[in-house]
């Protein structure tokens, strides 16, 4: 039987020890952590459970597919519904905005709050379908390195689309155009932050995110973001796969440009096939030390970071549902500092998750578990304990604002979590939450690809590698790498 190793049980590893458990190779996954899931993490605190890291799940067809594989039923495994409403918008100035799953009730929404016509925003949703559609195959499906990848008829179809696709322009300025209220262009520029990406320099080939979360709707997982990685650890381990924890692989063992296994402490362990679902830039950095770099890749600026605060609170808000947006009264000023001036604006946006509304066992009787998240820099080694007293005295002042209440007396147990915390618990480079960020033409479509270059037999997958972040993308990456292999 063929032997393939996996460094790292995030959710891309996970997935691909499924993928390739399916095809019948023996393999082992060699993970740091004492738990598996990587980012996808959860803790309580006292009597309230938090997810740690993603609150968004979008596409859970990937994660079925994996039960697929063995014939076994999802269902009977993993649970999750769709949500009616996808997020709630509040603005300063007192718009408030709920975004139905429904694009239909949605758009008379925005003609009810915003006065936007329906059929400018359903033409929008259209146009983002269409390129959603003609690149889905190309650029989701399959490694964008490999040249048979373009000897295709999706190609083909997409090539004389080219214009559809809004390359050279920013999200910003397509949103600009084409939806033109203020509070809309906003709230539509918010998708860049799903790759941890500026709107105002992503390409307007973009709009295609959110097209995710409008067509297929956004979902709550019945126990919580982390039963993803769990349910999947689960079949893993039901099928074969060996996961070792506490173990960080030192080296990927390379002789003769052919990676032939990994090393842990101070034992060598030996495969056919090396999968690196690290961080690309410190698989390189550290575990390949003098083989050649693809430094162009490595080089990309990484995506943006987070700030979070866990709050355990002795209230309920009946505005409030699953996903909250506070938006920032200058988005601009915002993404520019987060991406140039590398700091956290004063007024910043804020991204507020409540569980307990949905799962009562996330908090006691009349409270709720909040996961209040600040889009932040990369950790370059800031004073994050300083920067934390300050965002925090921001943040609070501005949902005491929107909210009319007085939050801080109300929080009874609280956690940070900041961008260095985020480097060491996942090792991803800088803190980044999605790998390269996709803020020029080039990185947002050409991260590292799913294989080396230089190295036989060594494969990537993950947040940091084709096709890209969050959990729906490196699911896919986990399929492509299979299917690569194979
Ligand atoms: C705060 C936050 C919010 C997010 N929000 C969302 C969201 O709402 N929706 C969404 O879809 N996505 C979201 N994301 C992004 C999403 O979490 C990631 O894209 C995804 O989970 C990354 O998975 P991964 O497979 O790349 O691995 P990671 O989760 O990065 O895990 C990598 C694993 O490899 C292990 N490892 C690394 N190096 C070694 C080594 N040398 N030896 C052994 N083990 C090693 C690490 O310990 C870790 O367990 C968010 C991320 C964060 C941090």
């Amino acid at each position: 039987m063929k032997k393939a190793i996996i460094i790292g049980a995030g959710i891309a590893g996970i997935a691909s020890s499924i993928r390739l458990r399916s095809k019948g190779y023996d393999v082992q996954v060699f993970e740091s952590n004492s738990y598996p899931g990587g980012k996808l993490a959860s803790f309580n605190l006292g009597n309230y459970r938090f997810d740690a890291g993603p609150s968004l799940f979008t596409m859970p067809n990937y994660v079925d597919e994996l039960f697929d594989l063995f014939g076994e039923n999802p269902k009977e495994h993993f649970a999750y519904k769709k949500k009616d409403i996808s997020c709630n918008y509040f603005w300063e100035d007192g718009t408030r905005l709920s975004a139905f799953s429904d694009k239909q009730k949605f758009a008379n929404e925005v003609k009810k709050k915003l006065g936007v016509p329906t059929h400018r925003l359903l033409k929008y949703l259209k146009k983002a379908e269409k390129k959603y559609n003609l690149t889905k195959t190309i650029f989701l499906e399959k490694s964008l390195h490999k040249l048979s990848t373009f000897l295709n008829i999706d190609t083909l179809k997409a090539i004389v689309n080219l214009n559809l696709f809004q390359i050279g322009k920013s999200l910003n300025d397509v949103n600009e155009k084409e939806l033109i209220e203020p509070h809309l262009v906003q709230l539509y520029n918010r998708f860049a932050t799903y790759n941890g990406s500026s709107p105002y320099k992503t390409p307007g080939m973009m709009t295609l995110i959110q097209h995710l979360e409008q067509e297929h709707g956004t979902f709550l997982v019945e126990k919580g973001m982390v039963d993803i990685a769990n349910s999947l650890f689960n079949l893993a381990t039901r099928k074969g796969v060996v996961f070792k924890f506490n173990k960080n692989v030192s080296q990927i063992l390379v002789e003769n440009k052919k990676a032939i296994g990994v090393q842990v402490d101070s034992k060598k362990y030996y495969a056919n096939y090396v999968i690196s679902n690290m961080d690309v830039v410190p698989t390189f950095n550290k575990l390949l030390k003098g083989q050649k770099k693809p430094n162009i890749v490595l080089n990309q600026e990484r995506s943006s970071s987070a700030v979070i605060f866990y709050w355990g609170l002795k209230k309920e808000f009946p505005s409030l549902d699953l996903h909250n947006i506070f938006f920032s009264n200058n988005y601009k000023k915002e993404f520019d500092s987060i991406f140039n001036k590398k700091e956290i604006f004063n007024d910043p946006t804020i991204y507020i998750n409540i569980t307990s509304k949905d799962i009562p066992s996330d908090a006691p009787k009349n409270c709720e578990n909040w996961f209040v998240m600040i889009n932040s820099p990369n950790n370059e080694s800031q004073d994050w304990k300083k920067i934390v007293q300050i965002v925090r005295k921001n943040v609070i002042k501005k949902i005491n604002k929107i909210l009319k209440t007085d939050i801080e007396s109300l929080i009874e147990k609280e956690r940070v979590y900041t961008p260095k915390d985020i480097e060491s618990t996942s090792q991803s480079y800088l803190g980044s939450l999605y790998g390269a960020s996709s803020n020029s033409k080039i990185s947002a479509f050409l991260r590292h690809p799913n294989f080396s270059n230089n190295i036989l037999n060594l494969y990537f997958c993950g947040g940091s590698v084709h096709p890209g972040g969050g959990i729906p993308l490196c699911l896919l990456s986990a399929k492509i790498v299979s299917n690569l292999i194979e």
